[in-house]
Parts: C-alpha cells; sequence; structure tokens
C-alpha cells in the first residue's frame, strides 16, 4: 500500500479532541498527516512525522476533515429558476413547488438523470465535500423512485428512500392509497438500492400518523430512518423522530420547547440547512438555542432544484455561523462531525488514524477564513480516499 505524507500544513483540524490543541477541533499547527491507502495512518507534529513514500507540500495552508453533506436531494431534471424569482417577488414557498420537479424527473432518462447528478457531485466535490447523502423523491412512481436510487447509488452509498416526499397529482384525491403504495410495492422495488428512510412531515406533505408508517415499513425493510420535519411551521415531526430514534431529523426550523427537549435527551442529530432559509427569504433556525441545550447539530445544503439550489457547505458554513449564531468552529464541526453523525458514519468527519483520508487544503491560513470570507472559493485541493482529485 503506497503512503502520502502531507506536511507544511499550517493549521489542522482533526475534529479529535485527544489532539493538538485540545478543544473541541483538536488542532494542530506546523502538522502533517500520513495517508496510506484510503485511510489516514499518522497525524501528529510535522517535525515527527514518519518517512513515507511521497510528499506534498501545501506550504502553510489549513487543511480540515472533508465535508458532509448528510441532505441533498440531486436525482432530478430541470430546474425551478423561475420560481425562485417569484419567490423574491414576493410568493410564499410551499411544498407544491416539488411536482414541477417530479414532472421533469418522470420525463428524462436515465442517462440525462445520472448525467445531472455527476455534474452537481463534481461541484460539491470542488467545494470540499468528500461525503454526501442523497435522496430520491422526485419521481414518485414505483419504477421512477427505484431508477432514482439506483442512479444515486453509482454516486454514494449515502441514498435515501423518499417516495413521502409530496402526494404526487395522481393521487390528490387518494393519499391514503399512495402511502399504501410507498409502504408497499415502491418500497419493495427501493430497499434493495437504499440504505435510508425519510418522509416529508408537514402541513402539505404527510401528516404524522403517515410519516410514522413510511418509517416503521422503512425500517422492516432494513432501512435507517431520517426525516424532515418542522421546516414551515411547527408540528409533530421533531418528537415523532425522537421517539423512533431515528439518525436525523432535518430542517427543524420552527421548535417548541418540548421539540428541544426531545432533541436534547435523544440521540437524533438536528440537521440544520440553512441555503434553505437563505433561499426561501424565511426565518433561520436559532442553532445558539439547540446547542446550548444540548443538541447534537448537523450542517448540510439541502442542494435541491426548489428551496435550496446551493451545493456549497462553505457558503452553508457562512450562513450558520452569520445567521443561526454558531462560532465558526461550532459551524465547521457540525458540517464534518457532524454530518458524519447524522449518517452514522464513524470514519467520516474527522482525521485521525483509522478515519478515511478524506481532506480538504484551504487557500487560507486558518478555518476561520470559510465563514470569514463568504463567497470566496477557499477550497485549494480536495483528497477523497487519500487520493488528491
Ligand atoms: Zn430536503
Amino acid at each position: 500500500m503506497s503512503s502520502l505524507l502531507v506536511t507544511g500544513i499550517g493549521q489542522l483540524v482533526t475534529n479529535d479532541e485527544t489532539m493538538g490543541d485540545g478543544s473541541d477541533l483538536g488542532l494542530l499547527t506546523d502538522a502533517a498527516v500520513l495517508m496510506e491507502g484510503r485511510r489516514v495512518a499518522w497525524v501528529g507534529p510535522a517535525r515527527s512525522a514518519p518517512p513515507a513514500d511521497t510528499a506534498h507540500d501545501v506550504g502553510g495552508r489549513a487543511v480540515v476533515p472533508g465535508f458532509v453533506d448528510s441532505h441533498s436531494h440531486l436525482v432530478f431534471a430541470g430546474d425551478r429558476a423561475e420560481e425562485f424569482a417569484a419567490r423574491m417577488s414576493g410568493t410564499p414557498y410551499t411544498a407544491g413547488g416539488i411536482r414541477t420537479t417530479v414532472a421533469a424527473t418522470r420525463a428524462a432518462s436515465d442517462e440525462q438523470l445520472a448525467a445531472n447528478l455527476v455534474r452537481h457531485v463534481l461541484e460539491m466535490r470542488r467545494q470540499g465535500t468528500t461525503t454526501f447523502e442523497t435522496k430520491s423523491g422526485y419521481g414518485l412512481t414505483v419504477h421512477d423512485e427505484a431508477r432514482s436510487l439506483a442512479i444515486a447509488g453509482q454516486a454514494t452509498p449515502e441514498t435515501t428512500f423518499l417516495g413521502a416526499h409530496v402526494v404526487p397529482p395522481e393521487y390528490t384525491d387518494d393519499p391514503a392509497g399512495y402511502v399504501e403504495l410507498v409502504t408497499g410495492p415502491m418500497l419493495e422495488a427501493c430497499a434493495p438500492h437504499a440504505r435510508w428512510v425519510d418522509a416529508f412531515c408537514e402541513r402539505g406533505a404527510f401528516d404524522a400518523d403517515q410519516a410514522r408508517a413510511v418509517l416503521e415499513a422503512g425500517a422492516r425493510s432494513g432501512l435507517r430512518g431520517r426525516l424532515h420535519a418542522n421546516q414551515l411551521g411547527e408540528g409533530p415531526g421533531v418528537q415523532l423522530a425522537c421517539e423512533l430514534a431515528l439518525a436525523a431529523v432535518d430542517h427543524c426550523t420552527y421548535l417548541s420547547d418540548a421539540d428541544v427537549s426531545a432533541l436534547a435527551a435523544s440521540g437524533t442529530v438536528a440537521t440544520l440547512l440553512p441555503g434553505v432559509e437563505f433561499s426561501t427569504r424565511s426565518p433561520y433556525p436559532d442553532a445558539r438555542m439547540l446547542i446550548d441545550a444540548g443538541c447534537q447539530v448537523a450542517v448540510a445544503t439541502d442542494c435541491n432544484p426548489g428551496s435550496s439550489y446551493t451545493s456549497s457547505m462553505p457558503l452553508c458554513i457562512a450562513l450558520a455561523v452569520r445567521e443561526m449564531r454558531m462560532t465558526p468552529a461550532e459551524a465547521l464541526r457540525a458540517a464534518t462531525l457532524g454530518g458524519a453523525r447524522a449518517l452514522e458514519r464513524a470514519d467520516v468527519g474527522r482525521l485521525a488514524p483509522e478515519s478515511a483520508a478524506d481532506l480538504v487544503v484551504l487557500d487560507a491560513p486558518s478555518y476561520l477564513h470559510l465563514a470569514y470570507r463568504p463567497g470566496v472559493p477557499l477550497v485549494h485541493e480536495v483528497f477523497v480516499g487519500g487520493a488528491l482529485v
């Protein structure tokens, strides 16, 4: 197995509090990382680095773990730029806009959907994302959901069955019939291609009983659960997610005190998606309150053509700091280790021996620049599985 030493690291974020300065970020200065094959083999001061087959000097730049984007919707066709323009002129966002993308996705070939996915994956990677989750949910027929997941599985192991995204037009008069389809033949066709099951628990989408039926059916088929909830208003979704011990509950924009208590007492990660509030001109979730209450948080993009068409984790970090009152350290940790926890992945989101050799070299002396210099392309180099990509 060949080894590669990344050296000349001015500041290294490990997310391992047993290393470096002992902070949550486990910061080291003048550091090096030894990668063997796809794994990190050693982390420490550059002066005591072990020998390696090759060395790569990053010239004093900062290095952070690759971003873990635990929430995206990348299997789709078309875009909704006109809807965005209308929204910026005062038309409010509703869950119904999803149907526009459903029509475009159903009409697209497998090749078109795969090419669109690859385009977005490359876009994410250029911005430092090395692990991502993505979902079905724009097909909403047995065939279109199953092919969406098969295509997604070519790009990531973190695939989520979201047949319960919205009730499709042909079931408008029979939402119960649609839930039967999702929990029956659609689940059967999709489960082999999915690791996760998800539902959109929101007014205008699915209620708590429907979401519970979908999540429980998914669990019986071996799928772990995650949930979209409390995006457009308070509702039962967060409590349901905590009760079912789901890995993550995503959005969490409108929370009651009881929701916050439930999150703090559970292991369920609250995934915050500030690109949505930015793109729908909505109030942001209160990350400060969640963190101070002891909740686990992640930050992700929710990249999708309707409510958040950004693939940029650096932008989401900047928004988390500026708009959700996270510190720069908390936001970076939420975008790396937090995402890893939301995906129940112990191998990513940190840089320590045995972790995946996924890292981002920033064209900056410190991780602080991610929030301090919003909109600036600071990602200099990206390593995935030990390889420069
Ligand atoms: Zn979403």
